[in-house]
Order: C-alpha cells, then structure tokens, then sequence
C-alpha cells in the first residue's frame, strides 16, 4: 500500500502533473496525505435553504436553490460586470460578479437547477448577492446533507479550481485503500477512553459528514490527536527529563535574602508572591535548569519577586542580570532595585545602547572581576562582548519582545553551564495554553495583587464628548494629579500617526496653557526622551503625551488618568497593558478610551470588555477569542510555530487540558516511549515536528 506521506499528489486519479503544480504553488499540498489532511473551513448544509421571498439584505450568509433568468454585462474596462437575475420561484435577487466576467458567463446557463450560498445584502432597494458560491445541483449534493468547503486562492479560482473540484479529488483519495485501510495513530487505550473516532472514519466524515454529530465527532477526534501529539512533544522531547539542561544548584537562602527580607522589605509579599517565590527556589535548587514564565497582571508585583530571586542568584556565589525590551523601562528598573541593593550593598548597573564608552568598559571589567553583582540592560545585554564572571540568573521582563532564539543567547553567558532563566509578562494568557504555546517553560502566576488597589474606572467617550473628557482631565490635575494621553502608531502609518501626536500635543498644550506637558515617541533621540519622561515623572508636567512607548512598565503612581486615543485601533492586551500605568497609588484611577462615533458591532464589544473588566486573564481570553493565538503577542515569537490543521489554541481550551492530562498519564506508564506503541508514536511526531523540534533542543 502507498505511503501517504510519500506519494506525490500528481499520481492520484484526476490530478496529473499540471494541477499538482498549481496545489504545491498554491496550497502547499505535495503529497496524498497533505491533500487528506487539508480540511474543509465551513460546511454547506444542503437541508437548509433559504427563500428569496423572506430575505431581507441583512442576513449573514443565505443558500438558495434556483436558476438564472438572464445574464447581462454593464459598464466598461475596470467597471466591467456581470450581473444576473436568479430565481426560486418565491422571488428574485440580483447576482453581480466583477471580475472573470467571460469565463462565469460561459460556466453557467439559463438550464441548470443552481445552489447559491452568499452573503445577501440591499442595494438601491433591491436585493443582491456579490460574487457567491455557485454549485450545479446534482443528485449527489441534493441528498447529501453536508458539504465541505474549501479555502482556495484567486490563482486557484481564475483556473476554475473550485472547492468541489478539491472535494472531488479527496472524495476518491477517501476511497483508495490506503486510505481506508489506514492505521490508527492513537493506541485502543486512548480511543477507549475518549471514545474517539477511529482515524480512517474520522478522515472520512471530516471531509464527507454523515451529519452533523458525525462531523463533531470527527473534529474532536482530530483535534484531540494532534494537541495529543503536541503536548506529548512537549513534555517528552522539550521538556523530558533526558532533555533537560543541567543547572547549577542554588542550595541555599542566604545572607542577602535575608538581610533584605527582614530590614528592607516595606510590605509584606501577597501570597502569591511567597508562593512564586517558593516555587523557583525549588526550582533552582533542582540540579536543572530553571525555565519559567511568570504571569502577573500589571501591578501585581512581579520586580520585587524578581529582585528577589536574583538575591538567591548572589546568596549562592553568582551573578544575575535583568532584561528589559525597552531603554526606558531598564532605567526604571534600575531606578526601582538600585535603592534597595545599596540598602544591603549589592552592586547594581545599567547598561543600554546608549551607554557610553567609559562606563561600558568599567561595566565589561566589574562584571569579569564579580564586582557588579546584578546588571540591568536592554538587548546590549546580550551582546557578545558582555562576558559575566559567573552568571547565574536571567530575568527577561515582558517576554514578548523576546524570542526563543534570543534568550538562547543567554546561555553563552556561563560557560559551565546555562543560567537559570526567569521570564515575566504582564500579558496573562490562560495557563494550559501558556504551558503550550510556551512548551518549553514552566508556568507560574501571581494572580493576587497588593492589598489596597482600587479597580481602575473605565469609560468609553466619543469625539463629541471630547470638550467634557478635558474637562474631567482638568479636574484631575487640578487636585494634584497627573494625566497620560496615548495615540496609536503603527509602522504602516507613521507619517500620520506622528501627525496626529504633534496635532494633539499642540491642542492638549492649547486647553491647559497653565500646564507644563510633556510628549515622547519613539522617533525621539534617547537623551530627547529620556528628559521627556523625567519631566513627568517628577511631577514637572503634569500631562504626558506619548505613542505607546510608555505601554509597558512605566511607573509614576501619582498619575490618575490615562486617556487612550483611537482607541478602536489598539488590541485588547494593549489597552490593559496601557490601564496599568494608572491605578497605582492608593486613589481612583480613570481610564477613557475615545473612539469614533461609527464603531463595528466587533469593536463596540472589545471595548466593553475593557470597561466591563479590570481583570488580564478575562480580558487576554477575550483577546484571544477575538483575534485567535496566532496575532497574541508573545505566541509569534514564542518559536512554536505550530502548523495545527484544525485545533484552535484560542478556541479549545478544554482539548488542550485532556490532551495534557492525557499525554501526562500516558508517559506515566511508559516514561521512554519504548513500549511498541510508544516507539510508533515517537516515530509519528519526529515526522509531525522534526522541522520544529530544534529550537527546543538550543543550548
Ligand atoms: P508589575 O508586576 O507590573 O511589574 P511592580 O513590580 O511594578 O508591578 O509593582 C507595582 C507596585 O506595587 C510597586 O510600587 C511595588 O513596590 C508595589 N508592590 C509590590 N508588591 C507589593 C506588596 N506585596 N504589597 C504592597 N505593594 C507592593
Ligand atoms: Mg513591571
């Protein structure tokens, strides 16, 4: 029997080696089994169809069932069209095609019994339907209740390759034994156990359902073996303990924990916080090496736990270094630890791009002799040319500017071994899906924040509002409290983003004359900004206007109100990031989002969430549902990049848990794939991610 992986799809009957050019080029489709697993995106429910006469331009998408009455071509050159009217007997409804005008009007006739399915929609008063799916009505689709439909490409379309020319051809790749006679993936236990689908049938109704419960049967059983195979990738190859990396022992708390714990400290930690803490001492003491993301909404606390963890790092004789993305948050950094490290005598320093020559070279030179003890950076960091002593600890703050490849890096900085690496973000993604798309770091979350802080107040307002959010800004600052104005930029659009900063500054300066305000972007020289940033937050300008250079970490907790322009052109995670400069005091905080008037049902409801919500999980789930994983920040970079055929990370979370727990208990049982079952399913995902896998094995 031919091996599906190996057969080239131009031997399969209908394809030859023409058309199998066009769905390499096109679809990426090489062999059987890449036809075979390329799924319908949405299913035609041939029971459902709908009557012209009850139509009214609004629905979502419609299926008719009738003929064409005429066909006519309008206007000239670019304008040319086709327009049609169709029939159902209850009424008709124009059809209009812009574009391979011949070669639609040679396909169809005024003869045939058609399916229509379309988005319908009223234009001066009458009904049409703008360039819809057209199916000849046959025997076989009439009776058959579900038809898949497939994604093509224009290229594919102007050949007259259709969705039902790619049905067809899988219709008989479903019939050639190989197929039906194909071996399941999953061992009896599993398929016992989730009462799954056997693969062969599962092929078969993903492409051809039966009906509808056949159909959902099919996708679970798919989805379940491939998060199934994913996670078992993870936790035996990525994270397996053959895999794993030796890490130096950090045996013991010492005298600078301590000495900062029961002298310095001015709080006392939430519980979540003692428990991170717990849990990457007992990492670190492993003998492994520590690879852990930390969550923790904004404001939750997370330097502090990070100074800490370094102070682990000094107790046990090694150095530690913070990341940060940006120049200014890695001064805020600095800003924020250097008093409490002079308070116990810790070395700290901070080296960025715009370090100067002198220092850096005094900086090379404390950090080879183990004099500086802690160095806080931006990427200058990772450059070759910084060598540590002995560098024990890696913090990384807001991973998501961060890739796999660069924290690599990292572990050149010890050449004994790699350093424990810590990585924190403020963009909370739901755990079981952190613990994937992040497969190779262990998971940790503070999810309490500070005893005290109020819910920051979040509003949605309008251009014609805009006279009275000034005025609520004015009354801000008039008690002493200081306010941010955020515009978008995007690299797309710089020229007029920028524009639209400076316009706003000079009517921001215009209303308050009596304010000094301040502005940063990212365009600014660093010594511009850096004057920028510290005439706000010293209180010197009581208004900041900023891109969202300010987005992450930015601390000035006398400021009260955070204004955010355009909002409907941020993501979900951005605008909470953007909240979190408020709120950090101990009085109301307000955030309000201005938006246009004319917003999307889509985009109303996104921004909802935000004033509906203060919490990051909720909104980074929302986030997620709206945009799926692939746009999150942070899963492009996270070096995963799955090539998932039909499991969504954002939309089956519940998978995603079985399929852990699943691949969990089976490794319980056999630990190193070595039963016959086990060697099988090894052999199956170094097929599935042998492209993948390296990035996880980088030391
Ligand atoms: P983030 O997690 O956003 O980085 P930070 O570490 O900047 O948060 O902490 C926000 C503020 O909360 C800081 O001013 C910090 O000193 C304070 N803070 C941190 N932990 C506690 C705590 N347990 N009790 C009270 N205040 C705390
Ligand atoms: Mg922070």
């Amino acid at each position: 029997m031919p091996d599906l992986r190996r057969t080239d799809i131009q031997y399969l009957h209908g394809v030859g080696p023409k058309r199998a050019e066009l769905l390499r080029k096109e679809l990426g489709i090489n062999t059987y089994y890449d036809l075979l697993y390329y799924f319908p995106f949405r299913y035609i429910d041939r029971s459902v169809i709908n009557r012209v006469a009850d139509l009214h331009g609004d629905e979502p998408a419609v299926q008719l069932r009738g003929r064409f009455i005429t066909f006519t071509t309008a206007g000239e050159g670019r304008k040319r069209r086709l327009q049609a009217l169709f029939t159902d007997g209850s009424g008709t409804i124009e059809v209009v095609w812009f574009n391979r005008v011949a070669s639609i009007q040679k396909t169809y006739n005024t003869n045939t019994q058609y399916i229509l399915f379309g988005k319908p929609s009223m234009f001066n008063n009458h009904l049409n339907i703008v360039h819809p799916e057209v199916d000849p009505l046959t025997v076989e689709n009439e009776t058959q209740g579900l038809t898949g439909v497939y994604n093509l490409t224009e290229v594919l379309r102007n050949r007259s390759f259709t969705s039902r020319a790619i049905h067809k051809l899988i219709v008989g790749l479903l019939n050639t034994p190989a197929v039906q006679h194909v071996a399941d993936t999953l061992p009896p236990e599993l398929i016992n156990r989730f009462h799954l689908m056997s693969l062969a049938e599962a092929l078969h109704n993903i492409h051809l359902p039966s009906n509808q419960q056949a159909l959902q049967r099919a996708q679970f059983r798919l989805k379940f073996e491939e998060l199934f195979f994913l996670e078992l990738n993870i936790l035996h190859y990525i994270k397996g303990s053959s895999r794993r990396l030796v890490g130096h022992v950090f045996g013991r708390v010492g005298a600078y924990f301590h000495d900062f714990y029961n002298n310095i400290l001015q709080f006392p930690l939430t519980g979540a916080q003692k428990r991170v803490i717990r849990e990457m001492r007992h990492d670190m003491g492993s003998g492994k090496q520590m690879n852990r993301l930390l969550q923790g909404d904004v404001g939750s606390g997370k330097t502090i736990v990070a100074f800490m963890t370094a102070l682990i790092a000094l107790d046990n004789g090694y150095q530690a270094c913070i990341m940060a993305p940006t120049e200014i948050l890695a001064g805020q950094h600095l800003d924020t630890i250097k008093p409490l490290a002079d308070a116990i005598g810790v070395k700290v320093a901070l080296l960025t791009g715009s370090t100067r020559k002198r220092e850096r070279t005094m900086i090379h030179e404390a950090l080879m002799s183990g004099e500086l003890q802690i160095l806080i950076g931006t990427h200058a960091l990772i450059e070759d040319t910084v060598q540590f002593r002995n560098l024990g600890l890696a913090i990384i703050d807001e991973q998501h500017r961060f890739g796999v490849a660069q924290r690599a890096r990292l572990w050149s900085k010890n050449r004994v071994a790699p350093p424990h690496v810590l990585v924190m973000t403020a963009t909370p993604i739901p755990r079981t899906l952190a613990m994937t798309v992040y497969g190779d770091l262990d998971v940790s979350v503070i999810d309490e924040l500070p005893p005290g802080r109020k819910p920051v107040t979040t509003v949605l307002r309008h251009e014609p509002d805009r006279f009275k959010m000034y005025q609520f800004v004015g009354s801000q600052l008039r008690q002493g409290r200081q306010a941010y104005i955020v515009y978008p930029l995007i690299e797309e659009n710089e020229k007029l983003d920028l524009h639209a900063l400076e316009q706003g500054y000079e009517q921001v300066s215009e209303v308050f004359r009596q304010y000094r305000v301040a502005m940063v972007h990212g365009r600014m020289k660093p010594d511009e900004k850096d004057h920028q940033m510290m005439l706000f937050a010293s209180g010197q300008a009581k208004i900041l206007v900023a891109t969202t250079v300010i987005e992450v970490g930015v601390n000035v907790p006398n400021a009260s109100v955070m204004v955010i322009e355009d909002a409907e052109r941020f993501g979900l995670s951005q605008l909470h990031q953007l909240r979190g400069r408020v709120g950090r005091g101990a009085d109301q905080s307000y955030c309000i989002l201005m938006a246009r008037t004319d917003l999307s049902r889509d985009t109303r409801h996104r921004l909802q969430v935000m004033t509906q919500t203060n919490d990051g999980f909720v909104v980074a789930e929302e986030d997620m549902k709206l945009r799926g994983p692939g746009d999150m920040e942070g899963t492009q970079q996270s070096g995963i990049a799955f090539n998932l055929h039909i499991a969504n990370l954002a939309q089956d979370g519940q998978i995603i848990q079985m399929a852990r727990n699943a691949a969990e208990d089976y490794l319980r049982d056999d630990p190193q794939m070595d039963t016959p079952w086990g060697r099988k399913m090894a052999a199956h995902i170094r097929e599935i991610f042998d492209k993948q896998t390296n990035w996880g094995l980088i030391s």
